[in-house]
């Protein structure tokens, strides 16, 4: 046999192995600090009371003769698909329960993704990028070609019909930099991916927090996004499964350039996977349940008003930011013209607080740290406070 030499192709794990290993050393160095990690992209309240309920009594079932349950679809549940379908009601958006794909989360399909597309496809990912999108496709041997997001395009690039590509990776709101598309802005990548017979690969993983009404929450909101997007989905952010593990894919029917997509990926799913576990597919319903929709809508309000704590200290700084309005992310230009990692180091030695790196994300995240707003109110405002003292404000 050969190995996929592809592996020593990706830098993955360099930028939170080095995050890690810097703020390791400083607490070894100064066990006295109180270092504030605002740094992970992790949630930190607990499932809400109708997710944990629901979950219980699916254990309870599992356990008794009559509602036992062995296999079950490849799609999901069919309760859970129809749940999934009336939540983008809500949106205005009339989708299948067929088109709807119940997974285990959307770092999975987004990787999974990959197997419905030939190898010779070029992809195009923008920069700064969720290294996801840009290690799956090195692994599988593909070209990927670059969209810069800068100050200059609010870290929203737009299509350049002079760049060819056939599978186009859109965040939005976006890991890391907090930006998001209007309907108008992604109706041109809509476009543009109509013209090159190309598919977009919409992550969606942090659509809950959307505020902004020009915003979409789904692609299909946009005239004719059913016949080029796969939105990929997640319960991560949104109501806190990042360790109980569900998500969903939408793949609408009419996505056909040369293939059938939604079958070919059902044909997918049915080969390499067997479904999600029936516990948690309960668990994932409850969150479309007005009970659920009340507790995670609370969760994400307390992520916001931390965002709000760290936008008003920042502007009262003088610091260029973007995101968190529509996004528990905040990408901040490092004050005094510093790199990533010297503002990181100066953060993380004046202020006791931890960061990530902007560059960690792609060449245009130089002189750039994305901090999350995934803490409690107390450690927010004292980071706040730190971060004000640290700069003389
Ligand atoms: C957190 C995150 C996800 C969610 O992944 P899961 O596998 O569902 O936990 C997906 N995409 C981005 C950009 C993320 O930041």
């Amino acid at each position: 046999m050969k190995a996929n030499k592809n592996f020593y192709k990706i830098e993955q794990n360099y930028l939170f192995a080095e995050v890690a290993e810097r703020t390791a050393k400083y607490s070894h160095e100064h066990p006295e600090a109180e270092i504030i990690k605002m740094g992970i992209g992790d949630v930190t309240l607990p499932l809400c009371e109708a997710v944990t309920d629901a979950m219980h009594k699916a254990v309870s079932e599992m356990g008794v003769r009559e509602t036992f349950k062995g296999y079950g679809e490849y799609r999901g549940y069919d309760f859970l698909c129809e749940s999934i379908c009336g939540y983008y009601k809500g949106f205005g958006v009339d989708l299948e329960t067929e088109e709807v794909f119940v997974s285990e989360g959307a770092k999975t399909d987004l990787g999974n993704i990959l197997d419905l597309f030939d190898s010779d496809n070029t992809v195009l990912v923008t920069d700064p990028v969720y290294p996801v999108y840009v290690d799956t496709n090195i692994l599988a041997g593909r070209k990927i070609v670059y969209a810069d997001a800068t100050e200059g395009n609010d870290f929203l690039p737009m299509p350049d019909y002079a760049v060819d590509a056939d599978i186009i990776y859109l965040c939005s709101p976006n890991n890391p930099t907090g930006a998001a598309y209007t309907r108008a802005q992604l109706k041109e990548w809509v476009d543009y991916a109509l013209a090159k017979k190309a598919v977009i690969l919409l992550d969606s993983a942090y659509e809950a927090f959307i505020t902004d009404p020009d915003v979409p929450h789904t692609a299909y909101e946009v005239e004719d996004a059913k016949k080029c997007v796969i939105e990929i989905c997640s319960l991560s952010k949104t109501a806190g499964f990042t360790g109980t593990r569900c998500g969903y894919t939408i793949v609408p029917k009419e996505l056909h350039f040369d293939e059938n997509l939604n079958k070919l990926w059902l044909r997918r799913q049915s080969t390499k996977f067997n479904g999600v576990s029936y516990i948690v597919q309960c668990g994932a319903n409850a969150v479309f349940t007005p009970k659920g929709q009340k507790g995670v809508r609370e969760n994400i309000a307390y992520y916001q008003e931390n965002a709000k704590i760290m936008m008003t200290a920042l502007d009262e700084c003088g610091i260029k930011y973007f995101g968190g309005k529509n996004s528990p992310y905040i990408w901040l230009r490092c004050p005094g013209g510093l790199g990533s990692w010297e503002f990181f180091d100066k953060l993380l030695e004046e202020a006791n607080v931890v960061g990530t790196p902007g560059e960690g994300f792609g060449k245009n995240g130089k002189g750039y740290i994305r901090l999350t707003s995934f803490s409690t109110h107390e450690n927010t405002e004292e980071a706040m406070r730190r971060l004000k003292k640290m700069l003389g404000k």
